[in-house]
């Protein structure tokens, strides 16, 4: 298969004050065509550098795509790398300069010398107007293949890019993705359950990644190869499933709640309001989520008339879905206790949570070991783990 290479440019892409997501945005469009991307790069503002890897690129690649570095400032390079690898001289357009004065013009300025540059290209680049911005892209066609320079600004590139990828006539390839997402199973243990099905060549590929939400297993590839795959995924995944492609676990669980004509409310330790602000994220949540409270020091529990000893046990997240339940009249209370950390409490380790889920068939509570590095990260899990768990009981 043909080649794509994707190459993101700037100084501030290598340091992270800016974190390239353009070239992985570019190669994921380029998806449904029969291109492949091995390898995406990221490059500093340095002329040599730049001018090197295009032409690197240009000589294995069907397609190459640049963003960024065609701002009008002395380190913005694009234009001058693209013009020498491809042994080419910069010219000036006169009526891309007008338009550049014109634009200046219309905002009360002087259009500053530093831009002229922005109207200059090689002889086999046409121009990808940019109404977004002043920085018009490239869009170069030469000995069969093609060559395209973006600015950085996602804002700017992707009304460009979207006109210009289907103009590049690029094969295509029957392409489908499907996501099934699942919760309270590892990636390594998801890995084990699907055996053989994990595989990265042929048809279609799997692959895992691990959200708040819980681990999202994508495949990719030929249609009818995906469905069989995905439905024999979904077997052996069994319960673990709770959605697929764009399903959110809080509008799920509402929407779940809701057809059975159920309200909720909830009352939290560990997640600190995160499962509260999860609910409410969703629009329409006020149909059924009545409401939460929030208590966190052993003195808001004690005021709640919840034990003051052992507060993260299953006893206490029972104790409180119950209470949630019955000071809102909810049909269903919702509650977290755990250990977010840095420090191990009440001699249980950091990750622990209990969920506690009161309801009409009585209460329950399960407990989890959470993965997870900080505290921001725990505490978006627990409250996904208190969804999970509370649309696993009403399903
Ligand atoms: P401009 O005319 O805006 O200067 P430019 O082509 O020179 O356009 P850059 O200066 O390289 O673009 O980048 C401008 C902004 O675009 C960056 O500050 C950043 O916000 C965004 N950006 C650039 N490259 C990327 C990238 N690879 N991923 C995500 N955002 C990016």
């Amino acid at each position: 298969m043909s080649l794509a290479e994707i190459i993101g440019v700037g100084d501030e892409l290598l340091y992270g004050e800016t974190v390239d997501t353009n070239t992985a945005e570019i190669a994921a469009s380029l998806r449904p065509y029969a291109l492949e991307v091995r390898r995406t790069l990221r490059v500093a503002d340095h002329l040599e550098t730049l001018a090197l890897e295009v032409r690197r690129a240009w000589e294995g690649a069907r397609l190459v795509v640049l963003s960024g570095g065609l701002g009008p400032t002395p380190d913005d390079i694009t234009r001058e790398a693209v013009a020498q690898a491809l042994g080419e001289e910069l010219e000036i357009d006169l009526e891309v300069l007008a338009q550049l004065e014109a634009l200046f013009a219309q905002r009360g300025w002087q259009m500053p010398e530093a831009n002229r540059k922005q109207a200059m290209r090689i002889p086999s680049a046409r121009w990808i107007p940019n109404p977004r911005g002043t920085a018009p892209g490239w869009w170069v066609r030469r000995d069969g293949k093609d060559l395209v320079a973006l600015p950085g600004p996602p804002a700017e590139w992707r009304p460009m890019w979207a006109e210009t990828l289907p103009q590049l006539g690029l094969p295509p390839r029957p392409y489908k993705q499907a996501t099934l997402k699942t919760f309270g199973l590892g990636e390594s243990r998801i890995v084990e359950l699907l055996g053989e099905l994990f595989q990265r060549n042929g048809e279609a590929q799997v692959g895992t990644y691990a959200h708040a939400d819980g681990v999202a297993v994508v495949v990719r590839g030929e249609p009818e190869a995906v469905e069989r795959l995905v439905d024999a995924l979904r077997s052996r995944l069994g319960g673990a499933v709770w959605g697929e492609d764009g399903d959110s676990l809080p509008a799920l669980t509402l929407e779940q709640l809701q057809a059975r004509g159920a309200t909720l409310a909830t009352l939290e330790s560990v997640t600190g309001g995160a499962l509260s602000a999860l609910l409410t994220s969703v629009s329409g949540a006020s149909r059924v989520y009545l409401g939460g409270l929030m208590a966190y020091h052993p003195q808001a529990k004690a005021h709640l008339g919840l034990p003051a000893e052992g507060t993260v046990s299953a006893a206490t997240a029972e104790a409180m879905a119950a209470l949630a339940q019955e000071r809102f009249g909810a049909t269903y209370g919702l509650a977290t206790t755990g250990v977010a950390g840095p420090e191990e409490l009440e001699g249980q380790p950091v990750g622990t949570l209990y969920v506690g889920l009161a309801g009409p068939e009585g209460v329950r509570s399960r407990h989890y070991r959470l993965p997870g590095a900080s505290r921001e990260v725990l505490r978006q899990r627990a409250a996904h783990a208190a969804l999970a768990f509370l649309l696993g009981e009403l399903r």
